[in-house]
Formats: structure tokens, sequence, C-alpha cells
């Protein structure tokens, strides 16, 4: 096998299953260490480069780097359920705990480039947008049809899950820079066009929510409700109660924040009715909790067949039961049980089964090519549309996700933007940054903390329910204390702690593989991968995860380690009485646009080895 290259920045990134796995790839480890050492506003700072909205996403992050997290699959102390570290809501207390981070942020610029930049729509894609392009310059104007900047950040999400002034403060440090803010609903790309603006990024979301087209749908309108909008009145303050029996249809999010909400404004039997099965919901196993914790049951496959009304005034709805069936292949179909429909009865329905893109205000002569799904046709890489000068992103680009991927499209439109504008070639992105620097203090001591505490992933803070299911506004969790807030930090393993290995140091005495708890290291003669792996002290069955494969060794033999389940304990470079061994540390740093002209002159990649 090909000896392991770690100056490729990827290699060790990788290796941080977590940052690997963020969207805008949060160098976690590194300001989970800086919440564990009590130093907040750097740990926010941290966040605040990659992420963009720390607190923001500290509540309501969709968190794929939780599934990833190494302590998820290797926690020794609770291997009948191995828990991630709670990334997320650590996030959250570097938000909540920070005393002042404005003067760590960059400056507003004293003058513009004479460049205009058009944002349209006001979500965490344009924001990220704005945030990166105003530093260098650039005069940035955000419009958006609602009052104030936001998207669905604000209109969506309820507050009892994200107070609005973490929204206003987290938007403010992007108007700070000075960006511009202008309600104003754009109707016609053109008219957008013959503004003459240097470039225009379209964040617009998806902003149409799925109806369901049942027998009953027209005549008891009034009380079926599709759940977006429905979300949105309530956030503009237009809506204030509902019926006291609710149905909510869908298994996504957007089911759960529906369901949640009706129970403050006067729903006392909501129920969401999914047609799929509990596991294959969309909504995130901790939202479908939430859910639960507040008495609302969820009832699976159940597929609506009518709304059921009397004289135009809603009573209930009908549902089929239906069984999950698999073919040969192990697709699943859902085929009726045969049974007698069964009836609901309700006062109103909230309609939450998908939603969708839509741009009417895109004239189809306005140079944007779409595909038959009515969706643009962008470069993956850049963003860029066919008319070179418009570029899309977040939820406008390729459908609903979320707002961490909104955010990470920011970031690159901003860097594809930029080369636009310099007329630089906008396929040559920009390469991540890493330095190595060894953790070696004395010697058996690491300036990391390489124990591993055997806690089990701590629980946040809730309000008291009852409280809270009278206040529509009123946060649920509260967060981790400062205590718990450390206790959690440690569970964390420093993956971003390498062990790197020197072959030319190493005398093949084996002291590595006789202390490594997880059986990583084998000296084995080489091989092709696959054969390799079946061939370590303890096979490396998990082929997502890298074999770290030295240079020949002097009994012709090589070192392999399996990355997947190397706990960065310490132990092997504690033991190696060469020094074969050694614990460095890897910061792997993203560029964005705000360092583009900076990483330029240091020529992308930086290995510092100290
Ligand atoms: C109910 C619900 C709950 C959600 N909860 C979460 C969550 O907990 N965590 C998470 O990560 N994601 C969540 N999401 C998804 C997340 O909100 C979106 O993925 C994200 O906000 C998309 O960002 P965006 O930048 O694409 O634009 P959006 O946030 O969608 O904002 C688009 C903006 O464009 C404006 N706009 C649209 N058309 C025009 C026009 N023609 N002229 C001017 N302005 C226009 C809209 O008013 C809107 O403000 C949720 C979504 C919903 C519906
Ligand atoms: S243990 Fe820590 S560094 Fe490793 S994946 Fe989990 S959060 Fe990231
Ligand atoms: S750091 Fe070294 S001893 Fe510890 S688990 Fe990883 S390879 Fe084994």
């Amino acid at each position: 096998m090909d000896t392991t290259n770690i100056k490729n920045p990827d290699y060790f990134h990788k290796v941080v299953d977590c940052q690997w796995a963020c969207p805008a790839h949060t160098p976690v480890p590194e300001y989970i260490r800086k919440i564990a050492a009590g130093r907040f506003d750097e740990a926010y700072m941290i966040n605040w480069k990659s992420n963009v909205f720390p607190g923001i996403l500290g509540r309501t992050c969709d968190r794929p780097c939780e599934p990833a997290c190494r302590r998820g699959r290797v926690e020794a102390s609770n291997l009948e359920r191995p828990e991630p570290v709670a990334i997320c809501r650590l996030k959250r207390v570097a938000a909540d705990m920070k005393s002042g981070v404005k003067s760590m942020m960059p400056k507003r610029p004293s003058h513009y480039n004479g460049k205009r930049i058009a944002c349209i729509g006001a979500g965490p894609s344009s924001l990220t947008v704005a945030r990166d392009l105003a530093p260098l310059g650039y005069e940035v104007t955000i419009f958006d049809r609602d009052h104030r900047p936001g998207g669905m950040i604000w209109s969506q999400i309820p507050r009892f899950r994200l107070p609005m002034e973490v929204i206003d403060e987290e938007v403010g440090y992007i108007l700070d820079l000075g960006v511009r803010f202008e309600q104003r609903h754009v109707e016609s790309m053109k008219a957008m066009l013959e503004e003459r603006f240097d470039a225009i990024f379209v964040g617009t979301g998806a902003p149409k929510g799925r109806d369901l087209d049942l027998p009953g749908r027209s005549e008891a309108s009034a009380n079926i409700h599709v759940g977006i909008q429905w979300l949105a009145s309530v956030s503009f303050g237009h809506r204030e109660q509902i019926g006291s029996r609710v149905i909510v249809l869908g298994g996504g999010n957007t089911a759960m924040d529906c369901c949640r909400t009706a129970r403050r404004l006067g729903g006392e039997d909501v129920k969401v009715i999914v047609r799929s099965g509990f596991e294959e919901m969309k909504a995130s196993p901790w939202e479908k909790e939430d859910a639960m914790h507040e008495g609302i049951p969820i009832l699976n496959y159940l597929v609506p067949t009518a709304f059921v009304h009397e004289n135009g005034k809603l009573i209930g709805m009908r549902f089929d039961r239906v069984v999950a069936q698999f073919d040969d292949k192990g697709r699943r179909k859902l085929v009726s049980a045969g049974e007698p429909e069964q009836f609901f009865p309700c006062d109103d329905v909230l309609i939450a089964v998908g939603q969708e893109n839509a741009f009417p205000w895109i004239e189809s002569d306005a140079g944007i090519d779409f595909d038959e799904w009515g969706m643009p046709r962008l470069d993956p890489k850049s963003f860029q549309s066919s008319l070179p000068q418009v570029f899309f992103g977040g939820d406008a680009a390729f459908g609903p996700k979320n707002i961490i991927w909104a955010v990470a499209h920011g970031h690159d439109a901003a860097i594809s933007i930029h080369k636009h504008l310099e007329g630089s070639d906008l396929l040559d992105r920009p390469l991540a940054g890493m330095s190595l620097m060894s953790q070696k203090m004395g010697i058996h001591e690491w300036s990391y903390d390489n124990e591993i505490l055997p806690d089990k992933r701590h629980k946040v803070m809730w309000a008291d329910v009852e409280v809270t299911l009278k206040n529509v506004s009123m946060e649920v969790e509260l967060g981790f204390d400062p205590a718990s807030a450390w206790k959690e930090a440690q569970r964390c393993l420093n993956c971003d702690v390498q062990t790197v290995f020197e072959a030319k140091l190493c005398i093949e005495c084996d002291a590595c593989v006789d202390i490594c708890p997880m059986d990583c290291i084998s000296f084995v003669p080489d091989g092709d991968e696959a054969d390799l792996r079946t061939r370590l002290k303890a096979p490396a069955t998990n082929t997502s995860q890298d074999l770290y494969i030295s240079k020949g060794l002097k009994t012709n033999r090589v070192m392999a380690k399996d990355e997947d389940v190397c706990l960065h304990c310490g132990l092997c470079a504690e033991r190696c009485p060469t020094g074969a061994w050694d614990m460095q540390k890897s910061l792997i740093q993203m560029v964005h646009a705000t360092e583009l002209e900076c990483s330029k002159r240091h020529a992308g990649v930086a290995l510092v080895e100290a």
C-alpha cells in the first residue's frame, strides 16, 4: 500500500471526524478545549469564523457532526449505547458564556472597493456571503420581502427553540460590517439585472410548502393550513390561537415545530400522523423526543385519504392504515392493510409534508438556465449559474437542507464572487490550511488532557414543561451550566491530536503495539489495502476510515495503524523508547473569501512543525 502522505491536509482532517462531517468544517476539538479552559470568547470566535452563527446553531443545528463523532463508536464505558459528545450544545455554551467578542471581529472597511453585490433573500446563505465579502470592501445590499433579516431562522424556527435576541445579535454582527439591509420583494430578475450590480447572489430559500389535494381540502380550507405559512404567521404575530384538537401531517422537523407550536397556542389534543414508520421519519431523533416529551403522540403508518367536514366546517380526517412490504431487492413499499378507514376528529389540520423551490420572479428569458425540476443549473463547486454574474446558494441552490449547509454554500459562493470580480479561475479553489504542532511538554506530559473519562453524555437543563407550554416565546432548553459544560467537554477525545510516526526512529520493539488499548497498531509485511485490513492485530473493518501506513522499516515490514478506533490517548507515544511516535495537533482551517488574499500570500497549505 502507498505510504500515507500526512502533509495532505485532507488526511488528518478526515481523522477529526466531527470537523470532516461539518459542512462548514468547524474546528470542533479546538473550540471544545477552549470551553474546558473557560476561554469562551476564543471558543466563540473559532465558531464564528467557520459557521457564522454559533448562538443560533448551538440551539438549532442539524448536527451532522454528532453521528460522525468518534466517541459515538468507541465509548467503552457505555458500550451498549455509545454516545457522541454534545458538540452542538457546547457551541451554545461558547455563545452564552462569552463576554465580549466584537473587538475580535473584522472591522467595517474604511472605504468601499467600488464593486456592488446584491443578495436576494436575507437567510443564512446570503448573510454568510455578506459577512465574507464586506470586510474586503464590497458594498453589499441584502434584499428581503420580510421586514427583518434572518430568513427562515426567524420566520420558521419557533421562539421557544431560538430566542429573537440571539438572532438579532448574530445578524447584527454582520450588518455592523457595513452591510445594508433593504425590505424589498424582488419580483423581477431582469429588473434586478438592470440595476447593474457587479454580482447577484440568490438566497431565496425553498419558500413553498407542499399542499395535499384530498377530498374536502377546498371545502374545509378555513381550518387547513400549510405548515410553513402557518409557522410564519405565528412568528409575524398574525396568529395567536388554534383549535383544541389538531392533527399535524408529516414526519419532518417542520411537523415537529408545528405540533409543538400548536400545543402552545391552545391545542390540547395535538397528534402527529405520519404515513411511514417512526424510524424512517425525517425529523431528527431529538426533535421527536422533544415533541413526545410535551405529550404529543406520533402515530405511524397512516395514509390520509380525506378531510371530513360538515357544511364546510372541518370535523376530522380519514386515514388508511398501511404496512411496509419489501421486495427481493430490499425496496420498501407501503401497502394498504385492507382494514376499514380510521377516523380522527379534529378542529384544525397543519400540513407539513415538504417544501419546494419556486422562482416565479426569474423570467425564462433572463439568461438563467433551469433544469426539468425547475432548479437552477449551477456549477456544483462555484455555485455560478449560466449567467456568470449570478450565483445561488442555500436552499435555493439544490433544494431544502439546513442552516449549516446554507452557511457552507455562502462561504463557497463568496469565494466565487470574489474570484469572478477579480477575473481569476473560479474552479481553482483555495486549499485548507494545516499546521502540525507537537504536544510534548515533558517526558510523559502533553499539553492536552489525554485522560479518557468514562462519563456518559451529560444532559442540558430544561425549563419546566408545564410553564413553557403556556408561552410560545419561552425558551425550552436552558443549555449547560458551567460545571456540566466542563464535564461534557472532557468527553471529547481530541481527535485532532494526531499520532505522527517517524519510521526512521522506530526500532520495532513492539512497545506501542502492546500498550495500545484499542489494538490499532500493527507491524506487518506490506500488501494491498484489502489484504492488509484483514492482517492487522485487530481487523480494520470500517473501510470509511483510513489506514496510516509508514515507510518501509528495517525488517521490510510497515507500521499500519487503523485510524478508525484510535482514542488519541497518547499511550503509544508515551511508551515508545525512541520517540518514533509523537502526538501532534493538526489545526485545519478552511480559507474563506475574507482570508483569500492572505492565503494567496502564504501559498495555500502551511505546514508548521514545532
Ligand atoms: C419549520 C422549519 C424549521 C426549521 N428548523 C431548522 C433547524 O432547527 N435547524 C436547521 O439547521 N434548519 C432548520 N430549518 C431549515 C433552515 O431554516 C433553512 O434550511 C435555511 O434557513 C435556508 O437558508 P437560506 O439562506 O437558503 O434561506 P432562507 O432562510 O430560506 O431565507 C430565504 C429568504 O428569502 C426571502 N425571499 C424569498 N423570495 C424572495 C424574493 N423574491 N424577494 C425578496 N426576498 C425573498 C424570504 O423572505 C426569506 O427570508 C427549518 C426549516 C423550517 C421550514
Ligand atoms: S471525540 Fe471530540 S474531536 Fe473526536 S469526533 Fe467527537 S467531538 Fe470531534
Ligand atoms: S493514541 Fe496510540 S495508544 Fe492510544 S489508541 Fe491511538 S494508537 Fe493506540
